[in-house]
């Protein structure tokens, strides 16, 4: 199997947590929040609980490398406020700690906002500088940047946005892509067509690389083609449309990343995934 197909599952009661709740769902692949995604402190990981996860990661079958921590909601590393740039450092370095402590070999972020306070390239710039900051302290763990909707004044929901970023990265080897496909489509890439999707990937080639594509979040959308609206849906009943989910199956430049639903009826997901692995 080439597809690594999971979803981001809850870690409630520890990360350990995390792996059978993975499991349960026939996955190979998974994301987890590893600290309380909507508070800016959080204790850390216990040495028990490393050891426990380390171990039971091994035991049911899942390699490190198709795991996806997801970062606080909160951090905005292009914040323009002083204090919650702050705090925001902090967080996200505690962040690539802790996935570094885990073992795992990616941390999966939203590049910022720029709260019309400054300006886009101003904002991104300063979010590769942060990048920059988080990676000269860690080790082994790669910042993926995860495109968005584009809601209120977040970046990165532009190729271009994503690039630029990349371009301000000074170690390429630990700087990443995860494309989101609500967001994608939310962001005005019209992938449902055919033709949209052979414009929307060759315009990732073309800008930002296939070569910097670490992992993908599997979603259908509410919301149509350019709505900016982060609205996701079961796979097949949004305006992403089954079509997308069959060619991007059948899409080698998808092999071998986590790919990791974010669809919202957890009680669905196991048929999700086997749905996915029929096409
Ligand atoms: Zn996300
Ligand atoms: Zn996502």
């Amino acid at each position: 199997m080439t597809k690594y197909i999971g979803a981001h599952v809850s870690a409630s009661g520890g990360v350990g947590n995390a792996i059978l709740n993975a499991e349960a769902i026939g996955a190979n692949a998974f994301a987890l929040f590893t600290r309380n995604q909507r508070s800016w402190v959080s204790k850390p990981l216990a040495q028990a609980e490393i050891e426990g996860f380390k171990t039971l990661l091994v035991e049911r079958g899942f390699e490190p490398r198709y795991v996806l921590p997801h970062d606080s909601y909160l951090i905005n590393l292009g914040s323009p406020d002083e204090e919650t740039l702050q705090k925001s450092r902090a967080a996200f370095l505690d962040e690539m700690r802790r996935a570094q402590q885990l073992g795992l070999t990616m941390l999966n972020f939203h590049p910022g906002s720029h709260l019309n306070k400054i300006g886009e390239e101003e904002c991104l710039d300063q979010i590769a500088r942060e990048i920059n900051l988080a990676l000269s302290m860690t080790e082994g763990v790669t910042a993926v940047i995860e495109n968005t909707a584009g809601q209120g004044t977040n970046l990165g929901w532009k190729f271009e946005h994503i690039a630029r970023i990349i371009q301000g990265v000074d170690d390429k080897s630990r700087v990443g892509v995860c494309i989101d496909t609500c967001h994608t489509i939310a962001a005005g890439y019209d992938i449902s067509t055919e033709m949209g999707y052979q414009f929307t990937m060759d315009e990732f080639e073309r800008v930002v690389g296939f070569k910097y594509l670490r992992a993908m979040h599997l979603n259908d959308s509410k919301k149509g083609a350019g709505s900016h609206v982060d609205r996701h849906e079961v796979l097949g009943e949004g305006t992403v449309g089954k079509d997308f989910f069959v060619r991007m199956m059948h899409d080698e430049r998808f092999d071998n990343i986590p790919i990791i639903l974010e669809t919202p009826d957890p009680s669905r997901w196991a048929d999700e995934i086997k749905w996915l692995r029929s096409l």
